[in-house]
């Protein structure tokens, strides 16, 4: 395993990187292949009859079937690259809300959503004069799967809701959450954005209509994201945005629209980007996605004691299933002070309301710290943050 940043040295310190689920970092075979691309690539895709534009053309679309085989989906054509999560919920909630979503309806989120999977169905509702219905959780972190089964009405069009959360690590049981949703009639989108690069997901297993993520929180370069949509759902959708790619023919008078993917994927996308993903992809699948997971759930447990041992901390998020993130305060100290503490000791963690204000409401706090593991996190990394909490708290407290 080769990430050149790890070497950094912040403030005299050894860097240790904890700020995982905000953006991994990348390693040697993913930076490698983005200078290549524009080292010996660079093209524009698609209409373009030259050397380069072919071969890059050629590798941009390889990476397709790469991804569809990464998520178990079961074509190609069911794989649109974005620019992130973000985008592929907008494009999601945008389109599926225009032609499905009216006066009346509603839209179930859960309450521990990232804002992302929260406003672009705001939004959506706003336009439709629809609303949203919140599955609540409990104070382990875990969604209230009864509350849930008695939010659907007649009026209920989507359910939105996360596989991992970013903020409390609960992984959510988004199996179950499909198929109640699908005894109801009613479609699903997973915001996969927190799973991807922590379990092998299989979106045909999961069952899910929707599933997004981004590259940037799986080792690959930020500008590029998936929206998985199942062909029967996404052949109903109007497109998102319009442009180059997305048309067949265009006149004045009328414009007819590109089959799938192509249909939502408008301009020119970031090809280096999604060439970086696809490495990304084959980093992942070397390393193996169970020992990524294994490892990281090691880390967690050895992370969690070390953590609840240091008097004064509380960890918010304390779900049986969870990934290596931990949220947590110490005593009564703003997690920006603490955050800026270890920085200056050389530990990078993230701090505040982590784009989930909701939670934060839900436990009556300002924000939490966060520290989140990746496939390079090592037992050391936790030392140092638990000793470095233990040295700061007097100063604190
Ligand atoms: N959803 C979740 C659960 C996230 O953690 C994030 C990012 O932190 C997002 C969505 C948004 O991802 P992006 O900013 O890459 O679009």
């Amino acid at each position: 395993m080769d990430f050149p940043i790890l070497n950094t040295t912040a403030y005299g310190h050894p860097l240790v990187y904890l700020d995982n689920a905000a953006t991994t970092q990348k390693p040697r075979q993913v930076i490698d292949t983005l200078t290549n691309y524009y080292l010996t690539l660079n093209s524009n895709i698609h209409r373009g009859a030259h050397y380069l534009a072919e071969q890059a053309t050629e590798q941009y679309e390889a990476v397709r079937p790469q991804v569809c085989q990464f998520v178990n989906a079961r074509q190609s054509c069911e794989i649109v690259f974005t620019r992130g999560t973000t985008e592929s919920i907008n494009l999601v909630a945008s389109s599926f809300g225009q032609r499905f979503l009216g006066q009346g309806d509603e839209v179930i989120v859960s309450g521990m959503e990232h804002h992302s999977n929260i406003v672009p169905w705001q939004l959506a509702c706003e336009r439709a004069g629809a609303s949203l219905r919140v599955i609540p959780f409990s104070d382990e972190g875990v969604l209230d799967l009864e509350a849930y089964r008695q939010l659907f009405t007649p009026h209920t069009r989507i359910v939105a809701c996360n596989h991992v959360s970013n903020t409390l690590g609960t992984v959510n049981p988004v199996k179950q959450i499909t198929e109640i949703a699908h005894l109801h009639g009613v479609p699903v989108l997973i915001d996969g954005a927190q799973a991807v690069a922590h379990m092998a997901v299989d979106v045909q297993e999961i069952g899910c209509d929707f599933y997004c993520f981004s590259g940037h929180k799986m080792y690959a370069p930020m500008g590029v994201g998936v929206m998985y949509g199942r062909e029967e759902i996404l052949n109903q959708l109007p497109p998102y945005q319009g442009g180059g790619e997305m048309i067949k023919t265009v006149t004045f008078e009328r414009t007819t629209y590109n089959e799938l993917p192509f249909r939502f994927e408008a301009g020119t996308p970031s090809v280096g980007d999604v060439l970086g993903l696809g490495a990304a992809i084959d980093f992942m699948q070397q390393q193996g996605i169970e020992n990524i997971g294994k490892h990281e759930e090691e880390l967690l447990e050895y992370a969690t004691q070390r953590l609840s041992a240091i008097p004064g901390i509380r960890i918010y998020g304390t779900a049986p299933h969870k990934v290596g993130v931990i949220s947590f305060l110490l005593g009564g100290a703003h997690p920006y002070d603490v955050g800026t503490l270890l920085d200056k000791l050389g530990i990078a963690v993230r701090t505040g309301h982590h784009c989930t204000q909701p939670i934060m409401d839900r436990y009556g706090i300002p924000g939490t710290v966060r520290a989140s593991f990746a496939c390079y996190t090592r037992t050391s990394d936790i030392d140092a943050l638990a000793d470095a909490l233990v040295r700061i708290a007097p100063m604190l407290l």
